[in-house]
């Protein structure tokens, strides 16, 4: 049985990674520091934010969820962190949102990670400068990895720790069969529509009411069951 994951700020949350409902935006201003318009009009900005969140990624460790999901045989898993917990945990998730460790040429197009130091000016390719970026998905930029949502073959889903305002995994769950939803409180389903009546768990053959990290032992026993 093929599985797929679907992962949110809630997978990374127990290892204390500020989450933008949670923390982040208290400091910061989202239309400031992470959206497209904010990088045309203020580039600097946007990369001091990126570059901060960089440097403060290092003293974070992977947790239980992230340890298990390393080690889950035939699953394919999509996250929406840019932090690399996982990579830290041993797998190698795709990112739908980006890298935060990598960053991008505007103008050649190279890709590179930089680890956890602040964004160099130019790009080693081409030199062109002023155009490297943070290479992750600024809200109001096109998502191309949203594809393998829609086209990843599976037979059972698994959505952790994701609220589901981004991405609406309730509209996903309803191609399958058996599914898992990881959250630690019931939400109910919002999209571009408004909010709806049902909450997303109803959407779900299971729902595990917990954080990411004390439901693993839930999880594996709803994998054994299935
Ligand atoms: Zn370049």
């Amino acid at each position: 049985m093929k599985i797929l994951i679907v992962s949110g700020a809630g997978l990374s949350a127990p290892s204390g990674v500020p989450t933008f409902r949670n923390g982040l935006w208290e400091k910061y201003k989202i239309e400031e520091v992470a959206t497209h318009e904010a990088w045309l009009k203020d580039p600097k900005r946007v990369i001091e934010f990126f570059d901060q969140r960089r440097q403060e990624l290092a003293k974070y460790q992977p947790n239980e969820a992230h340890r298990f999901l390393a080690k889950l045989p035939n699953s394919v898993h999509l996250t929406q962190n840019v932090d690399d917990l996982c990579e830290r945990a041993g797998e190698a998730p795709m990112h739908l949102h980006g890298r935060l460790r990598w960053v991008r040429c505007e103008e050649c197009g190279q890709r590179w990670d930089v680890g956890y130091a602040p964004q160099p000016k130019s790009c080693p390719q081409c030199g062109g400068g002023g155009v490297v970026r943070p290479d992750v998905v600024l809200f109001g930029e096109m998502a191309p990895n949203y594809r393998y949502l829609y086209t990843t073959k599976a037979d059972i889903f698994i959505a952790i720790g994701t609220s589901g305002r981004v991405i609406d995994i309730a509209d996903l769950a309803k191609n399958f069969s058996c599914s898992i939803l990881v959250n630690p409180k019931r939400e109910k389903r919002v999209t571009m529509f408004g909010e709806f009546e049902e909450y997303i768990d109803q959407y779900f053959t299971n729902f595990v009411q917990k954080s990411a990290d004390e439901a693993v032992e839930d999880i594996q026993k709803l994998l054994k069951e299935m």
